[in-house]
C-alpha cells in the first residue's frame, strides 16, 4: 500500500514539474504587466473591536485575476513579485489604492496595508507613504502597515530606523503573523510595534490544543505589558471567537465575522448596523 502510494506520488511529481515550471514562468511574466493591464484589485476585510463589535480597521488584500490562469492567490504571486524584484511597485500601487478607498470611509475606520519586508530594504518607503497620504488626503493616523515577521532580518539597523521613521509620520505598525518566525520575541525587543497580529495557525487549533490556548493567553499578556494592541486573525468559529475574547484580544478578524470584500461593497459593509456580525452582537437578555 505504502509502496504503491510512493510510486504514484513520484509519477505525479515528475509529471507536474513541467507544469509547475510553466506556471512559475507564466505568473512571473504576467505579473510584470498586471498593474498596467488593470488585473490587480484590492479586497478589504474588516477587523472588529471584540468588545463593541465596531469595525476599527479594514485590511487590504491584493487579488490578481490572470487572463488565462484565473485567480492567482497572493501566497503565490507575492513571493513571485519578490523574486523578480517588483514587490516595491506592487506595494506602492496597493498603498495608493488602499488610501484612496479609505479616504471615502467613515473617519473612525483605519485601513491596513501589507508591506513585504523586501520593500523595506530600499529606504524609499517613508517618502512613498508621505506622498501617498498627501495625494489621497488620508490622515496618517488612519493608516496601518502590516509587516510579516517571518522574513525579518534580526536586529537590522536599516529596518528598525525605517520603522521608526514610519511611526514618526503618525501611522500604526502591525507585526503580522506573530509566532511564525524564528525569533518572534526578539522582534518585540528590537522594534516598537503598536499592534501584534497573532497568526491564524494558533487560532486554528485552539479548541483542542491547551498549548495554543496557553500561547495566545501569554501573547495577550505580553502585549498588554508592553502597551501593544492585539488582533486575532483567522476566526472561523464561535469557539475561536470565545477563546480570543477570553484571552483578552482587542480585536478580531476572520471568515466568521466577515470575509474579504471587493472595494465597491465597502460602503455597504461599513454602513451602520450591517457591519456588526451576529457572532459579535451582545447577548440578548435571557427571556424570563
Ligand atoms: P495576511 O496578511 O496574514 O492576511 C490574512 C489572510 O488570511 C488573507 O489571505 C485572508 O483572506 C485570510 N483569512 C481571513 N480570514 C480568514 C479565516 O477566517 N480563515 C482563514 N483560513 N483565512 C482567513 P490572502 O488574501 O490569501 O492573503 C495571504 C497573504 O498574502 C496575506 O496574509 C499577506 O501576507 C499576503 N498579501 C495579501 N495582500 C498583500 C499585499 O497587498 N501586499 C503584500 N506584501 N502582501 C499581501
Ligand atoms: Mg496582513
Ligand atoms: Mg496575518
Ligand atoms: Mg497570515
Amino acid at each position: 500500500e505504502a509502496k504503491r502510494d510512493g510510486r504514484n506520488r513520484a509519477v505525479i511529481f515528475t509529471w507536474s514539474m513541467k507544469e509547475v515550471f510553466n506556471r512559475i514562468h507564466e505568473v512571473e511574466n504576467g505579473l510584470r504587466q498586471a498593474i498596467e493591464k488593470g488585473e490587480l484589485a484590492l479586497h478589504f476585510q474588516p477587523i472588529f473591536d471584540l468588545a463593541t463589535g465596531n469595525i476599527v480597521t479594514c485590511e487590504a488584500l491584493m487579488r490578481w485575476e490572470h487572463p488565462r490562469l484565473g485567480r492567482v492567490p497572493p501566497s503565490e504571486f507575492i513571493p513571485a513579485a519578490e523574486r523578480i524584484g517588483i514587490i516595491e511597485q506592487l506595494s506602492i500601487w496597493a498603498l495608493r489604492e488602499a488610501c484612496t478607498a479609505a479616504a471615502e470611509w467613515p473617519s473612525d475606520v483605519r485601513v491596513a496595508v501589507n508591506i513585504s519586508p523586501a520593500s523595506l530594504t530600499s529606504g524609499e518607503l517613508p517618502r512613498t507613504v508621505i506622498a501617498t497620504l498627501l495625494e489621497t488626503g488620508l490622515p496618517a493616523r488612519r493608516l496601518e502597515l502590516e509587516v510579516t515577521e517571518s522574513l525579518f532580518l534580526e536586529d537590522n539597523r536599516h529596518t528598525s530606523q525605517m520603522l521608526r521613521e514610519l511611526q514618526l509620520i503618525g501611522l500604526k505598525l502591525v507585526l503580522d503573523d506573530f509566532g511564525t518566525g524564528y525569533s518572534s520575541l526578539s522582534y518585540l525587543r528590537s522594534y516598537s510595534f503598536d499592534t501584534i497580529k497573532v497568526d491564524q495557525s494558533f487560532m486554528a487549533a485552539i479548541g483542542n490544543s491547551r498549548e495554543d490556548q496557553a500561547i495566545i493567553q501569554a501573547v495577550s499578556h505580553i502585549a498588554k505589558t508592553l502597551d501593544m494592541e492585539t488582533v486575532a486573525e483567522g476566526i472561523e468559529t464561535e469557539d475561536q471567537l470565545r477563546h480570543a475574547r477570553e484571552a483578552g484580544f482587542n480585536s478580531g478578524q476572520g471568515f466568521l465575522l466577515c470575509p474579504p470584500q471587493p472595494r465597491d461593497r465597502m460602503s455597504e459593509v461599513l454602513a451602520a448596523g450591517t457591519g456588526m456580525p451576529d457572532a459579535l452582537a451582545p447577548a440578548r437578555p435571557a427571556a424570563r
